[in-house]
């Protein structure tokens, strides 16, 4: 980031002052693969899950999303705060 380029919370677009209490997100969520194969999804034909994917109405973006998603974001202190709630699950 340029150093005279000013910053803000990426959530609540709160300005990120210089050597505040300023924080990064970063995150990650894969899919999990346990080892296991449906074995009924192993012999449908390829056509059929192309008809799938089609039908399902979302983009190239969402599959893979529902694959691997990442997030980076700039954070303030509140959202911080509000992310870590979240994360724990108090509320
Ligand atoms: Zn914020």
């Amino acid at each position: 980031m340029n150093k005279s380029e000013k910053s803000s919370c990426a959530r609540c677009g709160k300005r990120l002052k210089k050597g505040g209490d300023n924080y990064r997100l970063e995150c990650s969520i894969v899919s999990d693969f346990d080892g296991y194969l449906d074995p009924g999804a192993s012999k449908r034909a390829p056509e059929e899950l192309l008809d799938e994917i089609n039908e399902s109405g979302l983009t190239a973006q969402e599959l893979e999303e529902q694959v691997y998603y990442s997030l980076k974001q700039r954070l303030c202190f509140d959202c911080r705060c509000r992310v870590i709630e979240f994360l724990k699950d108090i509320s």
